[in-house]
């Protein structure tokens, strides 16, 4: 199987501190990855670099063998991001926050393609309000079917479950688990990162300490669900 995200000798600074120290690892093509870390551990700063929003100080980012820095329009081709806290545009109704997004990728079907995530995300009632007059839990649903609407063959996806109640994150789970794309997760909820995942990259401090799988990591952790407790 090729590696469809290569990530090398990251380094990151915010002034003088440094948020990620050396950040390796490589997810293959189809994988469903959770990258699990505490508070402030460098996961958001990760998924940022490699959605091309950020530029490290050093390392490399390859994404289906682009070089993120090199080739950032192949490589970004092949992206769909949901990041944490996303807020779509607020004075767009939720119809034109997708036809802008679909519009800009470029999809042909995009009227069967955005009625499907409407439908899926049980967003029809809102189509031709704004967002801005949307609970954070519908903004969180637009915003992920924006980051789906090309269903990307890689899909990174920034605590993706906040603000939406228990029967709204069923769904999603769903909708997620029925896609192909391959997945890097950021979450500190093990059992997020169970339900969406089967294989866990753990770091803190801006580096890998352990990857392995969740039977695994569940003997490591005990009783504890947040991996505040566990690092
Ligand atoms: P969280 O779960 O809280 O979002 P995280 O694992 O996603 O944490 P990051 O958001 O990547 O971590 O942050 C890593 C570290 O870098 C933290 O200590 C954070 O305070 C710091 N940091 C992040 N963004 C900035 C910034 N723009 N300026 C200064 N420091 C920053």
């Amino acid at each position: 199987m090729l590696d469809c995200i290569e990530v090398d000798g990251l380094i990151k600074f915010y002034g003088s501190f440094k948020a990620l120290d050396g950040l390796a690892f490589y997810i293959k093509c189809g994988e469903k990855v959770a990258l699990l870390g505490p508070n402030g551990a460098g996961k958001t700063t990760t998924l940022r670099i490699l959605a091309g929003l950020l530029r490290p100080n050093e390392g490399i980012v390859k994404i289906k063998g682009f070089d993120i820095s090199k080739n950032p329009r192949e490589a970004k081709s092949n992206i769909g991001f949901l990041p944490e806290d996303a807020v779509p545009f607020l004075n767009l109704t939720v119809r034109e926050n997708l036809e802008y997004v679909g519009i800009l990728r470029n999809i042909n079907n995009l009227k069967e393609r955005i009625n499907h995530l409407l439908d899926v995300l049980e967003l029809w009632e809102y189509e031709r309000k704004t967002v801005s007059s949307l609970s954070r839990g519908n903004r969180q649903k637009v915003a992920l079917a924006m980051a789906i609407i090309h269903e990307p063959a890689i899909l990174l996806l920034d605590e993706p479950l906040n603000y939406l109640d228990i029967p709204t994150q069923e769904r999603v789970i769903n909708l997620l688990n029925s896609m192909n794309s391959t997945m890097l997760v950021s979450t500190h909820i093990m059992s997020i990162a169970e339900r969406l995942t089967n294989k866990i990259i753990l770091i803190t401090k801006g580096k890998v300490i352990w990857q392995g799988g969740m039977t695994e990591l569940k003997k490591l952790a005990g009783e504890n669900e947040r991996i505040e407790q566990v690092v």
